[in-house]
């Protein structure tokens, strides 16, 4: 039956994960009323915060549909992506699940569009009505999901270096949330994506790296390495040309990394050991945004300076004191006020 989602009653319930709220359904039933989908199909994914389900409009295209589980517990984790960004200054109401709910799923809509008008590649949102998110489906003609990264089984370094190309504060970046799709990364799961003024954005950032080059390190591929990396994305300007985009400067980095990184006369294991302790410091070191985040900016950065001469990345990060601007922005301005309509759709500029 292709209505068994909606149609499972609570005598199930204790078995079956899937089954839906009743307020839920009636989304549901409504969206199927205006003829949106034609039905809705079995569950893609059942995450601990979300399930996905696969559906299908009147005229049998493919579509996604996020829907946030509405228990509180659930949602007690997401304070560390809320506390700092203005668009929540005022809070929000951690008795209300469903408009908590609500306000994530809003978010994510918006980031989606975001990543469309930034050509990112991304699911095209298409909707959202309270805890559910209607999106096309990234599949095959049958209704079968692309995989996951994690399942995807490349091995192509020109994928991995076009992940780099246009990198947002995704803030849960992993092989789990990118889905390889026609040949190429595509990002979901963005409702926690933050915009690069975001007190901890480049923790977020630095996270976002560590766990794909961790990723594709595990496969095989010959990576730039964290700090590297978290270097290439924050760079005010890159030197593309006409003939040059990003990932091909990206690749560029790669080459002259690789060559760079051997010292005369050290054995290859000496070497890797070495960038791996750069990366390692790196990943401990505290990333501060502006000069108005260093208590002595001075003393602070020539204490900062590596042995060599050459300027870590913070200083070089201080340096730009304008934000950054490639590391293309993922969030919504939306000001949330409890109790609050939150406007749909924004412009595209935001
Ligand atoms: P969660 O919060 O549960 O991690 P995700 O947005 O990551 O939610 O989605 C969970 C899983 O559902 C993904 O790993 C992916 O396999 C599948 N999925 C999500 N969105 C889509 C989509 N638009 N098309 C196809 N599969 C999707
Ligand atoms: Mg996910």
């Amino acid at each position: 039956c292709p209505f068994e989602v909606l149609f499972a009653d609570k005598s199930d319930r204790a078995t079956n994960e899937q089954v839906l709220d009743p307020r839920t359904r009636i989304i549901l039933f409504k969206m199927i009323g205006r003829g949106l989908i034609h039905e809705v199909n079995g569950c893609v994914s059942t995450g601990k915060e979300a399930n996905v389900y696969h559906a299908l409009t009147p005229e049998f295209a493919h579509l996604a549909l996020k829907i946030y589980k509405t228990s509180i517990l659930v949602f007690k984790d997401r304070d560390r992506y809320v506390t700092g960004e203005y668009r929540f200054r005022r809070g929000y109401n951690r008795r209300n699940p469903r408009k908590m709910v609500r306000l994530w799923a809003e978010k994510e809509l918006r980031n989606l569009r975001r990543l469309q008008a930034a050509g990112i590649p991304c699911p095209e949102p298409f909707e959202v009505r309270q805890n559910v998110l209607v999106m096309s489906f990234l599949g095959n003609r049958e209704g079968w999901a692309s995989p996951r990264l994690k399942d995807a089984e490349i091995n192509d370094s020109s994928v991995y270096a076009s992940l780099y190309s246009e990198l947002l504060v995704h803030a849960d970046l992993s092989e789990y949330n990118i889905l390889y799709h026609d040949d190429h990364l595509y990002i979901i799961d963005v409702s926690q994506s933050v915009e690069h003024d975001h007190p901890s954005a480049f923790d977020f950032l630095r996270s976002d790296i560590k766990n794909v080059e961790e990723f594709f390190a595990k496969m095989g591929i010959s990576c730039l390495g964290l700090r590297r990396c978290f270097e290439f994305v924050v760079k005010e300007k890159l030197d593309t040309t006409e003939e040059l985009d990003a990932e091909e400067v990206f690749k560029k980095w790669l080459e002259l990394s690789e060559s760079e990184d051997s010292r005369e006369g050290e054995s290859i294991e000496a070497t890797s050991g070495r960038s791996a302790h750069e990366d390692a410091v790196f990943e401990k070191s505290y990333i501060p945004r502006t000069l108005g985040d260093l208590y002595d900016p001075e003393r602070e950065v020539a204490a900062l300076s590596l042995d060599d001469g050459q300027m870590p990345i913070y200083a070089q990060t201080i340096e730009l004191v304008q934000p950054v601007k490639r590391v293309l922005t993922a969030a919504d301005d939306t000001q949330v006020d409890d109790g609050e309509e939150l406007p749909i759709p924004l412009t595209e500029d935001g």
